[in-house]
């Protein structure tokens, strides 16, 4: 979803979490064009972290960056973009690269048994979460079928779709769906026009 004029960060734009799996949504916290250019950044601060863990109902964790910087974090998600993406074409992703982005479920426990059954653990880390549900998904086929790329101009966010009918093709309808209805409609009223004027 591309809001080019709003200021990067959370503070001006509303965190949406469509993506079905948090992997996805953390690769999300940015928009991206076709080069695979990040143009409309919302880890900005690492206040934009706390808030976008908020808003997914996931708290309680000492240290969401453990010993990252923000900038190693948004270029982990960088490569677990490549990684996706490469899924998302029917690739396989560079056994490298795949290694990497799994290796933070390694770091330490990231559950453990809570009061209510089992929860995220305290020390885990954010990088470790990402690992986490992004090798639930790359391991279950019928979850890896499901995984779209939104079609968006300039959005280039993942979801897994889950809907009935599996005809999913935008990430938010009121963004980049809304966007492109607009723009056909537009397109169709041009046309009316010169029809007219025929
Ligand atoms: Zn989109």
């Amino acid at each position: 979803m591309s809001i080019e004029t709003a200021p990067p960060g959370y503070s001006h734009t509303p965190v949406r979490a469509i993506g079905n799996n948090l992997s996805l949504d953390f690769i999300n916290t940015a928009d991206w064009n076709g080069a695979g250019e990040v143009i409309h950044e919302k880890l900005a601060a690492p206040d934009d972290i706390e808030i976008w863990l908020d808003k997914l109902g996931i708290r309680g964790l000492a240290s969401p960056l453990g010993n990252l910087s923000l900038e190693e974090l948004r270029a982990y998600r960088r490569d677990m973009r490549e990684v996706v993406l490469s899924l998302y074409r029917g690739h396989a992703p560079k056994p490298e690269r795949l290694q990497q982005v799994l290796s933070p479920m390694c770091d330490g426990p990231s559950l453990v048994p809570q009061a209510s059954g089992i929860g995220y653990a305290p020390t885990a880390t954010l990088q470790q979460l990402v690992a986490m549900h992004a090798a639930s998904m790359f391991s279950a086929p019928a979850t890896r079928k499901q995984l779209k790329m939104c079609r968006g101009d300039d959005c280039g966010w993942f979801f897994l779709d889950q809907s009935k009918t599996g005809r999913r093709v935008w990430c938010c309808m009121e963004t980049c769906g809304n966007r492109a209805k607009a723009r056909r409609f537009s397109a169709r009223a041009k046309e009316k026009e010169k029809r007219a004027a025929i």
